[in-house]
């Protein structure tokens, strides 16, 4: 998945203390001068929004999906079957295109919990959850908290988030120019750089171990021609124009299944 803004999950089991800590860090944040957004998840079953019988209840039951309620004061969207049919991606498109900075989840585990560029602040209640956790957490755990601290490392959920705030700001700060590392590079995930993934190259090269040129395909692609025919008649393409069909079709062709973009081929398609 593509980021494009820093993500922090708060988490922890039921009642750990996680919107206590989310207050505090969305209060810091604001501070610091990010716009902040914030996703909860609601892991009560069958949990709703909406009332029986009002208006926007018999939109959705008349088969409406999304309902989008709009008031003077906010704007509710609902979309049918939740967790389901959300994903971190369409969160983060939600929150960069209302101008945040940031997005802040509560909750999520099952979602963030491997994944690696999530910055992840833990809640737990006893020492047996600070092992779970431990154990389970991929990635960069930015600190871990309690209502009632049972260990020296373990912080207190009341004041944590000033004792947890400076890995908060390096973390964001080092996602954000990965970011715009990351949209430098081709983006194809092909490995050829040696790397698993281009989030992993961009990482390498924030952390001055790799080069921009050490994306093969940026590399390749500086020599690479794309030409356009028509029948027998060759279409002069200008350089944006070519770049433009370049990289739609390179993005598209890779999306497919047993397609593997070394970054060195020849496409060819034929449209009779
Ligand atoms: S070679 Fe470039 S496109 Fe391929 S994975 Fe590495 S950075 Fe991504």
């Amino acid at each position: 998945m593509v980021y494009s803004i820093p993500v922090l999950a708060v988490i922890g089991h039921k009642n750990s203390g996680k919107t206590t800590v989310l207050e505090g860090l969305v209060v810091e944040l604001k501070k610091e001068g990010f716009n902040v957004a914030s996703a909860k998840h609601v892991s009560k079953k069958d949990f709703t929004f909406d009332i029986e019988g009002k208006n926007s209840w018999r939109h959705s039951k008349a088969g409406a999906n999304p309902v989008i309620l709009v008031s003077d004061n906010e704007v509710v969207i609902k979309i049918r079957d939740g967790i389901s049919t959300v994903s971190l991606g369409l969160l983060m498109e939600i929150a960069v295109e209302n101008g945040a900075h940031v997005l802040v989840l509560e909750g999520f585990s099952d979602i963030v919990l491997k994944d690696k560029k999530v910055g992840k602040i833990i809640c737990i209640r006893n020492k047996e959850e600070y092992d779970e956790y431990t154990k389970r957490t991929e990635g960069q755990i930015l600190g871990f908290c309690s209502i009632k601290p049972f260990e020296e490392k373990i912080l207190n959920t009341k004041d944590s988030i000033l004792f947890i705030m400076k890995n908060v700001i390096s973390f964001i700060e080092k996602t954000q120019k990965t970011i715009e590392i990351h949209k430098q590079l081709a983006g194809l995930d092909c490995r050829r750089c040696g790397k698993t993934s281009c989030w992993e190259l961009a990482e390498s090269i924030f952390n001055e171990e790799s080069k921009l040129e050490d994306c093969f395909v940026l590399e390749a692609k500086s020599k690479l021609k794309t030409m356009l025919k028509v029948g027998n008649t060759e279409v002069p393409l200008q350089p944006f124009v070519a770049e433009i069909i370049q990289k739609t079709i390179l993005g598209l062709v890779s999306t497919l299944k047993g397609v593997k973009i070394k970054g060195d081929e020849k496409i060819y398609i034929n449209i009779t």
